[in-house]
């Protein structure tokens, strides 16, 4: 590091992580990302099932659209309402949340809080998202999350009582139905 002070960013970091650290790498920008997978795209529904202060969590959907990783679609005119939808860059980011969740339950929490599967045959996914069922990765679409045993089945929060319920990643969750 040739003695230099310790910067706000990583330009001196000739390294692909460290690229997509500056993008992905502040608190909450993960989290943000992982509702995103799991269907969460209104403002209000980030805001609490994640528990984030108001003013961070229009500073990371800002960046995020700006990064290209979300998308934000206006679904209702007066009062204007927009939600935020993953990209395909966006949704390239799968794999990464994958391997790090497993990498958590693993070597921290030790917990099974949610399983992943494949929608179209029930079976578990593998740590890479592979179907052992078909011998397949199977696409981000086609992956249906399910509560695991160590999830809290009486959660505050209407999006996590919603995603109580089978539903692919991706898909819209309906938190007004919670
Ligand atoms: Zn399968």
């Amino acid at each position: 590091m040739e003695g230099m002070a310790l910067g706000k960013d990583y330009a001196t970091q000739e390294c692909s992580i460290a690229s997509a650290l500056e993008v992905i790498g502040e608190r909450w920008t993960l989290l943000v990302i992982r509702d995103a997978f799991y269907g969460v795209r209104r403002y209000n529904d980030f805001l609490v099932h994640l528990g984030i202060p108001r003013a961070v969590l229009a500073s990371r959907l800002q960046a995020l659209t700006a990064q290209g990783i979300l998308e934000k679609r206006r679904y209702q005119q007066s009062p204007p309402r927009d939600e935020y939808v993953l990209t395909d860059r966006g949704i390239a980011l799968w794999p990464t949340l994958r391997a790090l969740g497993v990498w958590g339950r693993e070597q921290l929490t030790h917990r099974k809080l949610r399983i992943f599967r494949h929608a179209d045959c029930g079976t578990e996914l593998g740590p890479f998202s592979e179907c052992p069922a078909c011998g397949t990765v199977v696409a981000v679409p086609d992956v249906e999350i399910v509560p695991g045993p160590d999830l809290n089945r009486d959660p505050a929060d209407p999006v996590s009582r919603a995603l109580l319920k089978p539903k692919r990643l991706l898909q819209p969750v309906d938190a007004d139905a919670a």
